[in-house]
């Protein structure tokens, strides 16, 4: 139910590659974004620039800070808007005559009030996606281009809304009182299938992928991946200049469709010996299975998530169930709550989820060093991303809570120059998954 996709990472601080219009999803509580957004603007003031700060980048974290909590108290404001006007009493009457059960119309309800939500972010969408882009100079979309993005988000949002929505509304109708248990044992298999299919059915929707161009980097990116046993490992490259000029690259995939991605952006900043090292960070991620770990972390913050949700959702109705429209959670009146409180508990989870993302991407880059040993060029990668992606060497609070899913570039530029254990005579800790020395 979340919208992150735990396969897919940059080596910046987007975990959903940069550019793809992400499906929108729920967002957290007014009272909190309130608080948040005070918090915010005065961890925004503490932040401090040094001689590796790009010029920038406070004002463009503090401005995307901004976007983040906007996005989130709009996403609100919306399912507030079904709760509180009787429109989402109303359309459940409606579905629930028209559609002939409830599940089918519980389902209808869920893909509506998604769409209303996409809808109504456009706006700010547009300031944040195209608009403030373009202002810092990190964008090369058309609005041509960014429009015809949204319309196919906002579609391939609607049609998984419809094929996964059924899920929670059959379990909401015929488990009543343990839907939440059932939604539970239902993540795990939607998951997996999820991240089987995005990579093949949905991120080819929004760009282009092909094989390397450059044979020569190609034959040495193959020779350090057959070094660990993936000589096989599909690479693909990846249309990120049509939308943006930030590099990056990620993993994506489950069994047959797992494969690295580079973006174009990467392979023209950067030199080989830096895109080396970033291969050998994403080879940690197909190597050592951390899409599992995501699920794993995923499924086990979702468990309380879920009861919090069903006990406060049950207390909310027989409060103010007239009003909303719906006396069960199984009323499809009763959608916009549900993903009212999804948004609430998401505030607390995404942050757990984050932290245990830093750990594994600190993971990756130890793994990238101990297989290149080249510590100046991946020091030189995070300088790089780090001007790229405009983010100051010490990130305000918000942003190391609510925002970042990788460690600060700062630190992984002081950890890629100081970690070299294999000229102390210290044994290395991916060791043993390495064949013969580095080149
Ligand atoms: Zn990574």
């Amino acid at each position: 139910m979340d919208g992150r996709l735990p396969s897919a990472e940059s080596p910046g601080d987007a975990r959903v590659p940069a550019g793809s219009p992400g499906v929108r999803l729920p967002r957290g509580s007014m009272a909190a974004l309130a608080l948040a957004i005070l918090l915010a603007v005065a961890g925004g003031m503490g932040a401090s620039a040094t001689a590796t700060t790009p010029p920038d980048a406070a004002a463009y974290q503090r401005d995307l800070n901004f976007f983040w909590i906007s996005d989130l108290i709009g996403g609100l404001a919306v399912l507030a808007l079904f709760l509180s006007s009787g429109w989402g009493g109303r359309l459940g009457a409606v579905l629930s005559r028209r559609l002939g059960g409830p599940v089918r119309a519980t389902t209808a309800m869920i893909v509506i009030v998604l769409a209303a939500q996409s809808l109504a972010g456009l706006p700010l969408a547009w300031c944040k996606g195209f608009w403030h882009e373009h202002v810092f100079g990190l964008s090369t979309e058309t609005a041509g281009h960014w429009a015809a993005d949204q319309a196919t988000a906002l579609v391939v949002q609607s049609v998984i809304a419809l094929v996964l929505g059924w899920i929670p509304a059959l379990l909401l109708v015929r488990l009543t009182r343990f839907w939440w248990l059932g939604l539970w044992a239902a993540l795990c298999p939607v998951l997996i299938a999820t991240m089987v299919v995005v990579p093949v059915a949905i991120l080819p929707l929004f760009h282009h992928y092909a094989p390397m161009a450059d044979r020569d980097l190609e034959t040495g990116l193959r020779a350090e991946a057959a070094r660990v046993g993936l000589g096989d490992a599909p690479i693909l490259v990846m249309d990120q200049s049509t939308t943006s000029k930030v590099p990056g690259a990620y993993v994506a995939g489950l069994f047959g469709t797992a494969r690295i991605v580079l973006y174009d952006t990467l392979l023209e900043k950067m030199t080989p010996a830096q895109v080396r090292f970033v291969m050998g960070h994403e080879m940690k991620h197909y190597l050592l299975g951390d899409a599992w770990k995501a699920i794993g972390a995923f499924l086990i913050v979702m468990l309380p998530g879920l009861v919090l949700i069903d006990r406060s959702g049950r207390a909310i109705l027989r409060r103010w169930g007239g009003r909303i429209g719906a006396r069960q959670l199984a009323e499809p009146a009763a959608i916009p709550l549900l993903l009212a409180l999804l948004s609430l508990v998401s505030l607390v989870t995404n942050p757990i989820l984050n932290q245990g993302s830093i750990s594994i991407e600190h993971e990756a880059d130890r793994f990238g060093l101990e297989l290149t040993r080249d510590n100046e060029a991946a020091a030189g990668t995070f300088r790089l991303l780090q001007a790229e992606v405009l983010q100051p060497d010490d990130p305000d609070w918000f942003q190391r809570i609510f925002r970042l899913d990788h460690p600060a570039l700062k630190d992984r530029i002081d950890f890629a120059r100081t970690y070299h254990p294999w000229t102390e005579g210290r044994p290395l800790v991916y060791g043993a998954r390495m064949a013969a020395s580095p080149p």
